[in-house]
């Protein structure tokens, strides 16, 4: 039986491991933290998840989509909370089954690993820290977290499926003609949390994600299944207003009663959060090669993270493991060619959603309450009404479609620019001048549909959603 060794037993290392099991290889999982089974996990790193069509996809292939969906919370559009606590809702999709769905990451996590585990061909470590690869050897460096003892494991093949920081790429960096490019945004995040009411009462709208933008501050409201809400506060990391400068009980309260009143009400801990809750940062990382010949890929956030603006981290390292398995299945145990077709499937992808993440950044913190672009949001939503084939909006294409990311992206641009033209001239969408639409629409979205669709039909080994076979054992 062919061996794999993963690196990391998060998200994509927990489905990963299942699509390679299913192959019939065995595969040892080397995970740094303890069992979150048996161990509650550290406050403040628990931050709520989206799950979109990308992501539900993977979960009906690996069988997991109805024991996951118990523990989620369908989202239908987003709830804009302004300075003046007026609520304006927004729907994310034109028809009632577009929604996305909330959940919390350890539940999600312990989900998986439960799966894992059911699985004979997979074994997970737990509490061995990976502290790199030995190329030529081809031993991965272990350390027990608990003992501090430090082992080599020999291993043919390694995936990297340790997230952000990960520890084989800091290996890979160090090879000749890696490529590596790390951004940071000047903003951070921290955990805040919204407690249910009585009787596990949701405080606000349930079905929907909360949103407080304050331009360079912003709260995201996700709901959880016991009625309360994870809340997670952007801001600037330094300066005024900042996780640096609302050091004190009062800065902070103060910073909230103005800011954001309706949300300080609900949250009898927001002191206590604060201070003791951890500040994240926000990262997009890109490099490439991904992989090393037949010994070494990375995968998921290891090789890709992303800022979370339009909630497709996981969704995006879920799809990885649908193009790698794609790629088995073409290339069988040819690890190299396996590993060099994914990356060309998949980094001008992931590229694409990387940038549109950092992009999507100052949309929702600055501009869902501004008047010109809830008039752009209308038209779009008109367009997308009249053309349902043709003009599908972006956020559509990325939470509701599996179109590549990168396809997305074009055709996203496409249509801001002619959504600007339109919005130009007029204050109501009632005033939308139809022909100059035709007109826009046929010149610049059709023509250049035509060319996508050759473009997606070469880049896209199955098209549409379906059609995935059952996975041959290797
Ligand atoms: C604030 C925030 C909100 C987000 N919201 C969303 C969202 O709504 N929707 C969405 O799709 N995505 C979201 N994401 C992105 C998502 O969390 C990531 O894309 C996803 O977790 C990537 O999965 P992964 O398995 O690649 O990495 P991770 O989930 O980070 O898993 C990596 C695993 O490897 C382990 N590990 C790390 N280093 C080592 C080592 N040296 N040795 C052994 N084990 C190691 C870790 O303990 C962990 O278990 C969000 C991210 C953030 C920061």
């Amino acid at each position: 039986m062919t061996q794999i060794s993963l690196i990391g037993a998060g998200l994509a290392g927990c489905v990963l491991s299942i699509y390679l099991a299913r192959r019939g290889f065995k595969v040892d999982i080397y995970e740094r933290r303890p069992d979150p089974r048996k161990v509650a996990n550290s406050e403040g790193r628990s931050i709520n998840l989206t799950l979109s069509t990308r992501g539900i996809y993977v979960l009906k292939q690996i069988g997991l989509y109805d024991k996951i969906m118990k523990l989620a919370i369908p989202l239908k559009g987003r709830v804009i909370h302004s300075i003046n606590q007026e609520l304006t809702f927004q729907p994310y999709g034109k028809k009632d089954n577009e929604v996305i769905y909330s959940m919390a990451r350890n539940e999600l996590n312990v989900a998986l690993l439960n799966e894992v585990e059911s699985y004979k061909n997979i074994a997970i470590h737990f509490n061995q820290k990976c502290t790199g690869l030995e190329f030529e050897s081809r031993e991965l460096k272990l350390r027990d977290e608990i003992s501090g003892q430090k082992t080599k494991v020999k291993t043919n093949t390694v995936i990297g499926t340790d997230g952000s920081a990960s520890a084989l790429r800091m290996d890979m960096l160090k090879r000749k003609g890696f490529n590596f490019s790390q951004y940071y945004l000047n903003h951070g995040y921290k955990e805040l949390k919204i407690p249910a009411g009585g009787n596990q009462k949701f405080l606000l709208e349930k079905n929907a994600l909360h949103i407080w933008p304050r331009g360079e501050y912003m709260i995201n409201g996700f709901p959880n299944i016991d009625g309360s809400f994870t809340c997670i506060l952007f801001a600037p990391l330094q300066g005024e207003n900042s996780f640096e400068s609302l050091n004190s009980p009062e800065k902070l309260l103060n910073f909230f009663q103005v800011q954001f009143p309706d949300a300080v009400s609900i949250m009898p801990t927001l002191v206590e959060d604060y201070f003791s809750n951890w500040t994240g940062s926000l990262v997009t990382v890109k490099c490439t090669p991904w992989s090393v010949d037949e010994r070494a890929l990375l995968l998921g956030d290891s090789a890709h993270a992303i800022v979370p603006f339009y909630g497709q981290g996981m969704n995006c390292a879920f799809e990885d493991c649908v193009y790698l398995d794609e790629c088995i299945d073409k290339y069988g145990t040819d690890w190299q060619k396996v590993f060099q077709e994914f990356e060309k499937l998949r980094k001008i992808n992931t590229d694409a959603i990387a940038d549109l993440s950092v992009e999507n950044f100052t949309e929702l913190r600055e501009k869902v309450s501004d008047a010109k672009f809830l008039l752009k949001k209308k038209v779009e939503l008109a367009l997308a009404q009249k053309y349902p084939k043709v003009f599908i909006s972006k956020y559509s294409m990325l939470a509701f479609h599996r179109i590549p990311y990168s396809e997305a992206r074009l055709q996203g641009r496409i249509q801001d620019r002619i959504l600007d033209e339109l919005c130009e001239s007029i204050d109501e969408v009632e005033n939308l001048n139809w022909e100059k639409v035709d007109e826009l629409v046929k010149e610049r979205l059709i023509k250049q549909k035509n060319f996508s669709e050759q473009f997606y039909q070469a880049t896209f080994l199955y098209p549409g959603g379906g059609g995935m076979p059952v996975p041959a054992p290797i």
